[in-house]
């Protein structure tokens, strides 16, 4: 059977290798593995969410408000701005494939950091769009500039991703205002803030003003997550805030009921409780200082991070051999040989479980 052409050159996500696998695969008992690769939140999510979805759970019978008012009403509030300035996404995944099917197409690009959240290619890879890449791995304005400007005719979309998936490095919010406003106005300016929560935690400068962003930019579009911080990613709800005339064009991509009864009270409520993401925040940055001492004193470089991961670089030893070894053990990080580099990506787990990858992978290094 013959299948468009462009589905040719596309690869599948390699997602975090799941908890099941490794119980097969070694024979590790089911609660002794530690999943520290897709960044989830190792405190889980909150008990008032957990509460509310099972009060939910006899109405699941019921497609939910597809209007998602409550849920769009507390986002409005939480960035000031209109409910018309939101729309709601199966995970955020699904925002950056609405924004992919309304500006690219074959005769277009996308403009991305060298290494980066591998999603921005997949998407545009099912609309046959071109991917241009930075030289640099981080996000280097300067050459993102340069590159959109040798091919600003072709380039329809820009993804920041803010701070950035898998190395953790994070812009100061200036300087993306900044190169914003050199930015023609029919591209479309997007900035993945998956785990902007914790960058501006971490650093005042970091933080990404949505009010003034689509206020001053009428070409941005913000998405959010509740996978990370909010510890919601088997949940699946995202969502983007964007001026009222990008949202219209992007909601006629919108399935209905894109997201679940379920998933829907859960983010409603996962807003009310502050105190969990309070928590969840002050836990990764106290134990990423023990990351960062445990790479100091074995000679591994990191890369500072603004997020609930870190990434370690291995100059002598091989991070395919190391993740291996470690999965033997249980314990699931990221590889990031896909991403061309020798190093691993580790999700920032609870004191106890950071203990156990000390241990393993201090015999391994
Ligand atoms: C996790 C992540 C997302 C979105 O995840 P969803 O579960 O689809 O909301 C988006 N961007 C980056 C950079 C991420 O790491």
């Amino acid at each position: 059977m013959k299948f468009n052409k462009h589905l040719q050159n596309i690869s599948n996500y390699e997602a975090g290798k799941p908890i099941e696998l490794v119980v097969r695969e070694f024979g590790v008992k089911n609660d002794d593995v530690l999943k520290l690769a897709s960044n989830e939140n190792p405190l889980g999510c909150s008990k008032k969410v957990q509460r509310a979805i099972k009060d939910c759970a006899k109405n699941a019978s019921l497609y939910p408000d597809d209007s998602m008012f409550e849920l769009k009403e507390k986002l409005a509030k939480k960035y000031e701005v209109k409910t018309q300035n939101i729309i709601i996404g199966s995970g955020s995944d699904q925002t950056i494939e609405f924004a992919m099917h309304a500006k690219a197409n074959e005769n277009s690009a996308i403009l991305v950091a060298g290494t980066t959240f591998a999603m921005y290619e997949i998407y545009a890879s099912h609309v046959g769009a071109k991917v241009y890449k930075t030289n640099s791995k981080n996000h280097n304005l300067a050459e993102f500039e340069e590159l959109y400007n040798k091919h600003k005719e072709e380039i329809s979309i820009i993804f920041l991703c803010i701070p950035n998936n898998p190395l953790g490095e994070c812009l100061d919010a200036k300087d993306v205002y900044d190169f914003i406003s050199k930015i023609d106005e029919d591209t479309l300016v997007v900035i993945d803030g998956a785990y902007q929560e914790f960058a501006s935690f971490k650093d005042s400068n970091k933080h990404i003003n949505v009010k003034k962003l689509i206020n001053d930019f009428k070409n941005t579009m913000y998405m959010g997550t509740f996978s990370k911080a909010y510890g919601l990613g088997g949940m699946r709800v995202g969502y983007a805030v964007s001026s009222q005339s990008i949202i219209k064009e992007l909601s006629k991509l919108r399935v209905p009921f894109n997201i679940t009864t379920l998933s829907l009270k859960a983010a409603i409520v996962a807003l009310d409780d502050d105190k969990f993401i309070q928590k969840t925040l002050k836990n990764n940055f106290s134990q990423m200082k023990k990351f960062e001492k445990f790479a100091l004193k074995h000679g591994i470089d990191y890369i500072k991070s603004y997020t609930n991961f870190i990434t370690y670089i291995f100059k002598d030893k091989n991070a395919t051999e190391i993740s291996q070894n470690l999965l033997k053990k249980g314990i699931i990080l990221r590889d990031l040989k896909n991403y061309g580099m020798n190093a691993i990506r580790i999700t920032i787990g609870k004191p106890k479980d950071n203990i156990r990858v000390f241990k393993e992978l201090e015999k391994l290094i």
